[in-house]
């Protein structure tokens, strides 16, 4: 690694970025009072920006990626390696490290059977839905290929990814949107959409499903997609009894089980992938940001080996094969760091830590919602929590956005990056996001929490 060009971080960097770089998800305007964040240096579970100010990194690089933590010269090594080796070879061939990659990845998802590779969450989610119509045309008549998506859920920024989205804060002003993608109901107690409480409803959110399907007809819907705990959309994880009911009426109904693990994927929850704590089995699992870390871009969009028979089924001299490509998903810098990724994450247990700090995460956060009414609700599996805030318990009234925005702040100044959901003016855009790195010690779950704590008091 070029350890020396990293060594002296440069505020130059930032008036170049200033000038010259669009930054996601930012009103720029932001920038003439105040500077770009450039993050130049990663260790563990801290980073530096170009000023030279350390932080702890609640935020697994900003979007609850980097799951193995930063400086993993393991990863880089072996990418560099590959790169050296063989770097990339697109189209119908495949790679050495993309045939490795795939065999270990399906050890931890039993009952599916193939990986097809490209490069972004939004991008596996696409390739996902035309498997689904493409089916529907070849096998049928075509019309069997509407996506049931979730209120709340995020599936990417692509058209088809955002049309099967539930969020209107990434919606409003780009429509139109594409044809066949329907929503039901999201699946959250704290503002469950039936106005029911749980222990006496009949989780009326996952039996929406049925609703949905019977009204739209279940000869015309091919597929449902789901994120397995909600994560941009409010940090939302669904009771117990949720998944398995709607496993049932999608086998009722035939009709696939896509699961977006692209946040949950590779061990953000405890387990491999978050729908294994609901014990279902989906057709399609689509993954990215935890796949190699960040170290590199990879997505894979993983189905069942009888989903990939009824392709080989179809006739090859009638376009009948998966007609698809992605430029990148040839690159095997992805699947080397993903090599590694997995390996990482077994050697240290990673499993095991992740159970460990999120429950002492999740006790640390309870007892700040003790602490402030600000909190209205704390939710989260594993290293993966949210903090709803309220301007009060009784109404629910969401909290402004400033608020959020001042204890991220506060965080920051105090030398700790949290995370918050997209802005909005509606209910459920003003949870604070937290998301360290797997790694993540005991001391550094208590500096969160800390930090937190005197934000709220300062903030609320
Ligand atoms: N699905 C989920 C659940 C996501 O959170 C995201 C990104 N935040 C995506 C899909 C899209 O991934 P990408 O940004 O890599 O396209």
């Amino acid at each position: 690694m070029q350890q020396a060009a990293l060594t002296a971080p440069s505020t130059d960097i930032i008036q170049t970025d200033r000038e010259t770089v669009w930054h996601h998800l930012t009103q720029h305007s932001q920038f003439e009072h105040s500077d770009p964040m450039v993050i130049v240096r990663g260790e563990g579970m801290r980073v530096t920006d170009a000023t030279g100010r350390e932080y702890l990194d609640a935020t697994s690089g900003g979007v609850w990626s980097v799951n193995v933590g930063y400086g993993r010269t393991e990863i880089a090594d072996a990418v560099r390696d590959q790169l050296v080796t063989m770097c990339y070879f697109a189209g119908t061939a495949g790679s050495e490290p993309g045939a490795r990659f795939a065999a270990r990845l399906l050890e931890k998802l039993p009952g599916l059977g193939r990986v097809y590779y490209s490069n972004s969450g939004s991008e596996a989610n696409e390739k996902a839905y035309k498997m689904v119509r493409q089916l529907a045309h070849m096998e049928g008549d075509g019309s069997k290929s509407k996506i049931i998506y979730r209120d709340r859920d995020y599936h990417g920024t692509t058209f088809g990814a955002l049309s099967s989205t539930g969020q209107f804060e990434r919606k409003e002003h780009y429509g139109p949107f594409l044809d066949g993608f329907v929503s039901f109901a999201n699946c959250c107690c704290y503002r469950c959409p039936f106005g029911k409480t749980y222990g006496s409803c009949d989780i009326d959110c996952a039996q929406d499903l049925e609703t949905v399907i019977q009204r739209e007809g279940p000869e015309t819907v091919g597929a449902v997609v789901l994120e397995p705990i909600t994560a941009g959309g409010g940090v939302i994880p669904p009771v117990p009894e949720y998944f398995p009911i709607i496993e049932a009426i999608c086998r009722k109904y035939g009709v696939l089980l896509h699961i977006d693990e692209v946040v949950c994927g590779l061990g953000r929850t405890g387990e491999w992938f978050g729908y294994q704590h609901f014990k279902v089995q989906p057709d399609i699992v689509t993954m990215a940001k935890g796949v190699a870390s960040g170290y590199a871009a990879i997505s894979c969009t993983v189905t069942s080996e009888s989903l990939f028979q009824r392709f080989k089924a179809l006739p090859a001299d009638r376009l009948g094969y998966f007609r698809d490509i992605s430029t990148f998903g040839g690159c095997t810098a992805g699947p080397t760091a993903g090599l590694v990724n997995i390996d990482i994450i077994e050697r240290e247990d990673l499993l095991a830590n992740v159970r460990q700090r999120g429950a002492q995460l999740m006790d640390g956060l309870q007892a700040l919602k003790a602490k402030y009414p600000l909190v209205g609700d704390v939710r989260g599996v594993g290293l993966f929590a949210g903090l709803e805030l309220v301007q009060d318990r009784e109404s629910k009234q969401p909290a402004p956005e400033q608020t959020a925005m001042a204890i991220a702040k506060d965080c920051s100044d105090q030398g700790v990056l949290i995370g918050r959901t997209n802005r909005s003016f509606r209910e459920f855009n003003n949870t604070l996001c937290l998301s360290p790195a797997l790694i993540a010690s005991s001391r550094d779950i208590d500096d969160i929490i800390e930090a937190l704590d005197g934000a709220l008091m300062r903030c609320g």
